[in-house]
Formats: C-alpha cells, structure tokens, sequence
C-alpha cells in the first residue's frame, strides 16, 4: 500500500492537487479539512462552545462522521454544501486545536487510509497522521498569490474588497494553524516542498504523480 501525504497553508491548492493524482493514480482520496469543517458545523448547529474541550468532546461522542470523495456525511445528512461557508471555516480552525477533536479524527483518517492507496492532504499528514507515508509533499504559495486564487474561484474580481478580507482570513487561518500546541501545521523533515506561486497546477500534478511513481517503483525493487 502506498501513502501520500499532502501539507501545507490554507489555499495552496491541496484539494486540487491531492484530488487529481488521486485520480491519476487510482488512490482513495481523503480531504482531512473536511472532517474538521463537519465538527466544526455540528457544534455551530448544536449551538456548542467552540473553545470548550467537554462540550466538543460530548458532540464528537454522539456523532457518526463519514467522508468519502465526494461526500462529507454528518449523522448521515450529507453536508458538503455548507462546510465551506465562512462561519464554518473560522469555527473549523477554532475546533482543531483542541487534542480530544484531533484524537477522535486521527483515529478516523488513518482507519479509512488502513489497507488502501491514498492521499490525504491537512495539515498534519506527513507529521502526525501517516509519519511512515512513502510520499511526503509540502504544498504552498505566496499569500498574496493564495487569496488571489480563492477571490477567482469566488468569481470576485481582483482588489475587490471581499478579498482583501480574504487575505486576512487565511493569514490569520494560517497563524491559528502554525501556532496552537497540538500538531500545529508544519513541514515534515523528510517533506518535499513545492511552491505553486509561480506553478501552474497541470505541472504541480504532474510532478506529484511522477514522484509517487518513482517511490512505488523503489518500494517494489527492495
Ligand atoms: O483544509 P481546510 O481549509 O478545509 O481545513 C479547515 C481547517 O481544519 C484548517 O484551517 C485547520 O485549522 C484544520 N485542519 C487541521 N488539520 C488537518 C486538516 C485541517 O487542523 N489535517
């Protein structure tokens, strides 16, 4: 079995990324901040303390998550439509701080990685969830050039307000994510990082997909 283990800052490209090789290569795909973003929505809509362990720890305990590519099940309700909305994302980066969320979701990201090919892209993938994954990618891209990427995706145009505050947003996503005590967002030691400001993500994909390639091939010559 082979894993592949994508990190890095709020908008790089992850998703995208991760997805599309996932593809290429026939791996299952799991989107980790996805499973962030469903708990965070189940404690906004049970109206829970976002910053109170318990209160999280009680929510997690009677609920029943479950991902699949295309797919975020929540209690069975599929809430992939709303677990991108703003109050969503803020809550998501509040929740991921607290151990007992990131127990409960370790536990979960590597029961549905276990027996398969994968790629699974967060934030603490190649550090913490999968540190024995045989490919480990850093993925990132100049801030400017990141909240340029969401405001397009968003259909605004470029200098409009909205993004500016989006630049905000993920830089503050990105200091909440590199600082908290528990697995904070880093660069694994033995990760290859790749900067996407200058790349265009056909390249990005294609660079990615090779070096998975070359490692299966290493793995299957000892
Ligand atoms: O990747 P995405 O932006 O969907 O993640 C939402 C939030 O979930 C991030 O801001 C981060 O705080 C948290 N997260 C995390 N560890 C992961 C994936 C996401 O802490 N492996």
């Amino acid at each position: 079995m082979t894993a592949v283990a994508i990190d890095g800052p709020a908008g790089a490209g992850k998703s995208s990324v991760a997805r599309a090789t996932a593809r290429a290569l026939g791996y299952r795909y799991l989107d980790t901040g996805a499973m962030y973003r469903a708990i965070a929505l189940a404690a906004i809509e049970a109206g829970a303390d976002v910053g109170e362990e318990a209160a999280l720890a009680r929510l997690i305990d009677a609920l029943d998550l479950d991902v699949t590519e295309d797919h975020v099940l929540l209690n069975g309700r599929d809430v992939v439509g709303r677990i991108r909305d703003a109050d969503v994302t803020d809550a998501a980066a509040r929740i991921a701080q607290h151990q007992v969320v990131r127990d409960a979701l370790v536990e979960l990201q590597r029961r549905l990685a276990s027996g398969e090919d994968v790629v699974m892209e967060g934030r603490d993938i190649g550090s913490e969830v999968l540190p024995d994954a045989e490919v480990k990618i850093y993925l990132t891209a100049s801030l400017p050039e990141r909240a340029r990427r969401r405001c397009r995706q968003l259909g605004l145009p470029e200098g409009d307000d909205t993004c500016r505050t989006l630049q905000e947003d993920i830089a503050r996503r990105d200091e909440r994510d590199r600082n908290r005590e528990v697995s904070p967002l880093l660069q694994a030691p033995d990760a290859i990082v790749i900067d996407t400001t200058q790349i265009d993500f056909p390249d990005v994909i294609q660079r990615v997909v090779e070096l998975v390639r070359s490692a299966t091939l290493r793995t299957t010559d000892r």
